[in-house]
């Protein structure tokens, strides 16, 4: 990236469309905007102006946001025009003429990054906001770029300087007698709600594991249980090959369903039994994993077709008598029958009920496995400070590595390769 420069993007997305919102960030945006625009606006007021310099290449609103109170800190401005082909291509032409270039995916984020507006938890919770598809999805990720997760972390990191400040007086004047060796009373107590605060924090990581990535449900059984036949009837379309003819459905595939809100993906597995084939055996090898590791599994018996072992799983597990025209089965939760349409709505149901209990209902504070890992190793770190208590250099490293665990999460250490990944999955003009 070349700091400093001023970039300019189509931030709207694909042309034509109704309106066309084009973005502008750097220092020259205030000449910028003037020779396109005729003359600044008021500072964050929209104005009507006729667009173009030499000639009028089309009228819009626009809006300038001066430095720093804007989104990455730097002089910002948006134009508001029609959302022609022709017209927006115009206006960038001119544009170009000031000495502004096309920005790349995620630039202007990365300069609010840059400019400390954003951090980098922030920036992740931006992103998983723009990639949200469920209501739950978008309140995490609201939740995460309205700063509560930051703002947990500089509690804590006030913290960590405070009990650092205890050891390093210890470690500078140790030698001088003026700090008594014994720590303040409240130091530990400080320490021991530092160390809660942070567990209780880790632990909404499974739900928001569950509401980023959703609910993983398996449908699995024996073959021609009816597998595909009822995650087709629950996801209302031919997703899932249906198929008299028996291990049709070697792979593992995802069907996302979304349920109240909340993300689920069914996924429609190969029938169990024992087999002389090697692809089909494969894909029950999948279906075994699938199985252990899902958050949810549907376990389906039919009236028709013997039951088979089932594997073991860390999952909810849930009977589904399958069928149920033909009569009801063995030790069955539920049942449904998708040629007669019924008990869907009741299967339904109780995943929706069940993705709350798994979800949670507030927004989780912790939702990647970055957050996880970096506050794993601070708590490691507090454990470590712990022991060390009385070998002053060691317990002043153990808080050291324990502020920058966090310094990292929030992006004040070695930010670029997080950055750089992120950034990829961002499109152009944000
Ligand atoms: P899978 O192998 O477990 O995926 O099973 P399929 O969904 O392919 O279904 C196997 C057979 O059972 C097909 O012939 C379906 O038409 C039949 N089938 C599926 N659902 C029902 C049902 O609700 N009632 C009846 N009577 N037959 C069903
Ligand atoms: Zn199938």
């Amino acid at each position: 990236m070349r700091a400093g420069d001023t970039i300019m993007a189509l931030s709207s997305g694909a042309l034509p469309a109704g309106v066309a919102v084009i973005r502008l960030s750097g220092p020259l945006v205030r000449t910028a905007l003037t020779f396109v625009a005729g003359s600044l606006p008021k500072p964050r007021h929209l104005a009507l102006r006729a667009i173009g310099a030499s000639r009028q290449l089309d009228q819009g609103l626009v809006a300038f946001f001066p430095a720093p109170h804007s989104f990455t800190g730097e002089d910002c401005a948006e134009l508001q025009v029609h959302g022609s082909p022709a017209g927006v291509k115009a206006i960038l032409a001119e544009l170009r003429t000031q000495g502004l270039r096309l920005a790349e995916a995620g630039e202007f984020t990365r300069r609010a990054f840059e400019n400390g507006k954003l951090d980098l938890v922030e920036i992740e919770g931006l992103g998983d906001l723009l990639g949200a598809d469920t209501e739950k999805q978008r309140q995490q990720a609201l939740a995460r770029y309205d700063g509560r997760l930051t703002a947990e972390i500089d509690i804590w990191r006030d913290t960590l300087l405070d009990l650092r400040a205890e050891i390093e007086a210890r470690l500078d004047f140790s030698d001088e007698g003026d700090v008594s060796e014994d720590l303040p009373e409240h130091w530990q107590v400080q320490l021991a709600d530092l160390e809660l605060a942070i567990a209780s924090a880790m632990a909404s990581v499974e739900s928001g594991r569950i509401v980023r990535e959703g609910i993983r449900v398996a449908l699995a059984g024996a073959p021609n249980v009816g597998k595909s036949s009822l995650i087709n009837a629950l996801a209302k379309s031919d997703i899932a090959i249906v198929s008299d003819e028996a291990g049709t459905t070697r792979d593992v595939r995802e069907v996302p369903l979304d349920i109240g809100g909340q993300l689920f993906l069914l996924l429609d597995l190969a029938g169990l039994r024992a087999t002389e084939s090697r692809a089909e055996a494969e894909g029950i090898r999948r279906a075994e994993q699938a199985i252990a590791s899902a958050d949810v599994v549907l376990w389906l018996r039919a009236p028709d077709v013997p039951d088979v072992p089932r594997p073991t799983t860390n999952g909810r597990l849930l009977v589904v008598g399958t069928k149920a025209d033909l009569g009801p089965v063995d030790g069955q939760d539920l049942s449904v029958s998708t040629q007669a349409s019924q008990g869907l709505d009741t299967l339904v149901k109780t995943l929706g009920t069940l993705g709350e209990s798994l979800a949670g209902a507030e927004p989780a504070l912790v939702s990647h496995e970055r957050d996880r890992a970096a506050l794993a190793n601070a708590l490691d770190a507090l454990a470590e400070t712990r022991n060390a208590l009385g070998d002053w250099e060691l317990a002043a490293e153990s808080l050291r590595l324990a502020s920058a665990a966090l310094e990292r999460l929030i992006g004040r250490l070695d930010a670029e390769r997080v950055l750089d990944r992120l950034f990829a999955s961002f499109c152009i003009g944000k």
